[in-house]
């Protein structure tokens, strides 16, 4: 019977319903095997075409019909992330699953890690879900973080600002991103009206919160590390990322920071991906505080924004990478070939959405790439594409990738 979720590409044929027989649960999985993806985003799309490029088929979960991933997939399902007949299917019919988006259900992935290998594993997604299990995780590494404090009422709240001081930051615990779910607290009187904001307007807990200490920064960097089920691991060299509203902006390549600080957060990423076992990609994020020392902020265990320079300054993309480490063949080369800058596109110029004339100039830049995810409608917040822009300098690098931004945001018509 065809799969009720099952939905063939434009022009694509659609795959088998079950996975290549002489291979499930071997070591290595070779070109032609199935590749399942949990979520259908432009971190999905990346790796899809890097997938196909070696051969391999790829099967995209996502809620959207018309996902950037399913644009290049060989097949895609549309379900919800906790369909489980749907996750079900996904795992009946690929070689591996891997994924692109951490808040999938751990208890669903859980269920299908018996039909198929999930890398990473639910295990890495329940701590990468979860602020405080993250810095717990870090600090029983020995890896440095901000100050925190688990915050469940406005009791707990005010308590932990007592400890804490201020400035400090409430974040929810899950589901926060690009900060969302996060207020900042100049002076201990805002902890009732930060308490409300993150709850949204709950009058008091159980919340699951956490109260970060507001840590001065010389820069943010990010490190993606992978790590294969051999215990091999590889960083990529290390971004400098400059946020805007809590956005991603800017990653410059390498971090303008000294060498003793850019050896200390690869160390500290390694550490991080090996003591949670990851067998896939984790991107690490981490601020580098005023005393010169690098402190975790932030899991991904995917690919990561920061790190899509890595399609054209590296030997290996972070997407490949993941292939590699989620297939079990050999790491690939993360040096870097070329400094370079990588600036994201959103929703919010009027010259990122499809088929904007703001492209022709942006391209004459020299040495610069353009990458749209093939999302049609341009909404505030919502990450359309990126350019990255390469230099003999990280600063020539950057400031070609800034014009040729400003060149398609203007260029719009
Ligand atoms: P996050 O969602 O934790 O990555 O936070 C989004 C952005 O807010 C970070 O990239 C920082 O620019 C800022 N931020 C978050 N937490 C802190 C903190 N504890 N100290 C200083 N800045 C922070």
């Amino acid at each position: 019977m065809a799969d009720p979720h099952a939905q063939g590409p434009a022009g694509g044929s659609a795959l088998p319903h079950s996975r290549t027989p002489a291979l499930p649960h071997s070591d290595v999985i070779l070109p032609g095997a199935t590749v399942g993806i949990v979520g259908g985003g432009q971190l999905g799309r990346m790796f899809a075409l890097e997938a196909r490029r070696m051969g391999y088929r790829v099967l995209v979960l996502d809620p959207g019909r018309d996902s950037p991933a399913a644009q290049v997939a060989d097949d895609c399902i549309v379900a919800s992330f906790d369909d489980t007949a749907a996750m079900r299917a996904l795992a009946e019919r690929s070689d591996v699953v891997t994924l692109e988006w951490e808040n999938a259900d751990v208890a669903t992935l859980r269920e299908i890690e018996r039909i198929v290998p999930v890398r990473p594993g639910p295990g890495v997604l329940e701590v990468a879900q979860h602020r405080l299990r993250e810095k717990d995780t870090a600090r029983a590494l020995g890896l440095l973080t901000a100050g925190y404090r688990a915050v469940a009422t406005r009791a707990e709240l005010r308590d932990a600002l007592a400890e804490i001081g201020t400035p400090a930051v409430l974040k929810t615990a899950r589901w926060g991103y690009d900060g969302k779910g996060q207020a900042v607290i100049r002076d201990p009187s805002e902890a009732d009206a930060a308490f409300a904001v993150v709850t949204g307007g709950a009058d008091d807990g159980p919340a699951e919160l956490i109260l970060e200490e507001w840590v001065r920064f010389s820069a943010e960097i990010s490190v993606v590390c992978a790590r294969t089920a051999r215990g091999e691991t590889a960083c990529f060299p290390v971004a400098e990322n400059v946020h805007k509203s809590a956005i991603l902006d800017v990653s410059i390549v390498p971090a303008r920071v000294p060498a003793s600080v850019a050896d200390e957060a690869r160390r500290l990423a390694e550490a991080m991906a090996e003591g949670l076992g990851v067998v896939g990609l984790l991107a690490v994020e981490m601020f580098v505080g005023e005393d010169g020392h690098v402190r975790m902020n932030e899991i991904a265990p995917r690919p990561h924004n920061s790190g899509h320079y890595t399609l054209e300054a590296c030997p290996v993309s972070q997407f490949e990478q993941q292939l590699r480490a989620v297939c079990g063949l050999p790491l690939g080369s993360t040096g870097l070939l070329r400094p370079a800058a990588m600036v994201n596109l959103m929703g919010d110029d009027a010259g990122t959405a499809l088929g904007r004339p703001g492209v022709v100039p942006a391209l004459s830049v020299p040495e610069t790439a353009l990458h749209l995810y093939g999302k049609a409608e341009a909404r505030p917040g919502r990450k359309m594409g990126h350019l990255t822009a390469l230099g003999d300098t990280p600063d020539e690098a950057l400031e070609r990738a800034l014009r040729a931004r400003a060149l398609l945001v203007d260029g719009a018509g």
